[in-house]
């Protein structure tokens, strides 16, 4: 399963938003979840006036836990940091989205698997890609490399647009 993990305030114990996320992966596999890979923590700029960066990573769990019993788990994780619940977008100690969980594709209240914005999201593409760049989305049909690329590629022609230009 690959978890996604990012956090843009500092925590009173863990310091600031790189050391929530290192401490966030001590915290999942003290909830029983094997983390077999870890990404690096890479920092994204903030959005907005006034916004504040973001650390974000990604690892590969192995569990025989179920993903709604996980999201249980990673809810829990969220609490133990101090995250308030309804705490969106913005300011948060801790985000933890379940990414993909092998092939399953999930539609329920509350959990939606694969995580329906990871394909845009080049913060959860940059981790993934260094731990998980073979692992198939199995309702877009490619893989996390062939995702990540395309992410990027709308950047790339707007240089190339603007080189062109007069
Ligand atoms: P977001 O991560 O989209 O910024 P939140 O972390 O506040 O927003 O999540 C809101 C709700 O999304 C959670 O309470 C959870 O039930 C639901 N959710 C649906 N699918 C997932 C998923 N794949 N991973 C984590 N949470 C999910
Ligand atoms: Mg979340």
């Amino acid at each position: 399963m690959l978890i996604a993990i990012g956090s843009n305030r500092r925590h009173h114990r863990h310091g600031p938003p790189r050391g929530v996320v290192r401490a966030a992966v001590v915290a999942l596999e003290g909830q029983g979840l094997a983390v077999i890979a870890v990404s690096r923590i890479h920092t994204t700029a903030p959005v907005g006036p006034g916004g504040r960066s973001f650390a974000n990573a990604a690892v590969v769990v192995a569990t025989s836990l179920s993903p709604r019993a996980v999201l249980n788990a990673i809810k829990a994780v969220e609490r133990n940091f101090g995250r308030k619940p309804g705490q969106r977008w913005g300011d948060r100690v801790l985000d933890l989205d379940i990414i993909g969980a092998g092939s399953s594709v999930i539609a329920e209240s509350g959990l939606v698997v694969p995580h329906p914005r990871m394909a845009e999201r080049r913060f959860v593409l940059d981790p993934l890609v260094e731990i998980a760049p073979d692992w198939r989305h199995p309702l877009l049909h490619a893989t996390v490399r062939q995702l990540r690329a395309r992410a990027m590629r709308p950047m790339a022609r707007n240089r190339v647009a603007k080189r062109a230009g007069p």
